[in-house]
């Protein structure tokens, strides 16, 4: 690896086992986990995609979202209860033209132009599901059957880090579903096997773990070990650093009626539908099939290149 293309602050830190892939797969932005990719890196991403595609269930409706979103829908989501420090939040310089230019003006002169930013309505999405509650509310009563999503997005959470498999923009896919409780633990059950045989034809290794999320603080201690007594949180830990490290490639979620109760979606009886996700972590899952299998993709066992049509 040369000078040019070091990850930002490598050099004053002990080497990571994933930093000998860096130039196969990025090239710097001038931030940490911000990172151009390679159009060997992005030929995985799309084959993972076309992958997953071909996996989706019938009767899945299709939406690719924006990397933003309403910012008082995340307020309504719950977010800044769960994960305030994760968050980006748009802002942007508003005002007549003589008010932006004055703003503006001062990088000019080596001032601090960033004080006449104004909180504008947008986020930055940090999940890709979070947009598909507010459309199905939309849509009155949930239909017997349920419903079914197949929903991507470029995410952001704020988690400046020089590990490669941590990322503040990163693509996720999910399918979601929408339904009674039976409904959405035989969806998480069906994913469960499914996603499994999906790492076993990338050759990737894994374990299945209970699993709960990063809340914050104090208060989010709590609601991390409700989350694993109720077994809500399941993911795939690929181990990118020997035997017993494990990063979280895909999430198994079931949210009970959380999104339901926020967004008022009813089931036929009333009662607040259930939720639940399973969650690709595009770049996670690209970052561990090159870990695996080397930077060199005409080298990769035939039997994975094949499931991926590479
Ligand atoms: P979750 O909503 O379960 O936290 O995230 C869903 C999936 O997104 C994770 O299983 C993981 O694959 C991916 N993901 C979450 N955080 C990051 C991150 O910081 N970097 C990258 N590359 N992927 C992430
Ligand atoms: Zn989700």
């Amino acid at each position: 690896m040369n000078m040019m293309t070091r990850p930002p602050d490598q050099a004053e830190r002990e080497a990571d086992p994933l930093d000998a892939l860096f130039d196969t797969m990025f090239r710097p932005m001038n931030a940490r986990g911000v990172y151009a990719r390679t159009g060997a890196y992005e030929a995985v991403v799309e084959a993972l995609a076309a992958l997953i595609s071909a996996k989706r269930e019938a009767d899945t409706e299709i939406f690719r979202f924006p990397p933003v979103m309403s910012r008082a829908d995340l307020e309504r989501h719950g977010y800044l209860a769960s994960f305030p420090n994760l968050l980006g939040c748009v802002s942007c310089l508003e005002g007549t033209e003589a008010e932006i230019l004055a703003m503006a003006s001062r990088h000019g002169r080596g001032e601090d132009w960033t004080e006449g930013l104004r909180t504008a309505d947008l986020v930055l999405t940090p999940a890709a599901c979070y947009p598909v509650y507010p459309i199905a509310a939309a849509r009155g009563r949930v239909p017997d059957r349920g419903y079914r999503f197949d929903v991507a997005c470029d995410c952001f959470r704020r988690e400046p880090s020089r590990y490669l498999d941590r990322l503040q923009s990163f693509r996720m896919r999910e399918y979601v579903t929408i339904g009674t409780p039976e409904q959405v633990a035989e969806f998480r059950e069906r994913w469960l096997s499914r996603a499994t045989a999906l790492a076993d034809e990338l050759g990737l290794s894994y374990r299945i773990e209970q699993a709960s999320d990063p809340f914050f603080g104090r208060i989010g201690v709590v609601k991390a070990i409700s989350q694993r007594e109720q077994a809500l949180k399941f993911e795939l830990l690929v181990p990118l650093r020997g035997e017993d490290s494990g990063t979280a490639c895909m999430s198994f979620n079931y949210h009970r009626d959380h999104f339901g109760t926020a967004w008022n979606i009813a089931l036929a009886d009333d009662a607040p539908a259930h939720t639940g996700c399973v969650a690709f972590g595009m770049d996670r899952l690209a970052v561990a099939l090159f870990a695996t299998h080397g930077g060199d993709l005409s080298l990769w066992p035939q039997t994975v290149r094949a499931a991926l049509s590479l």
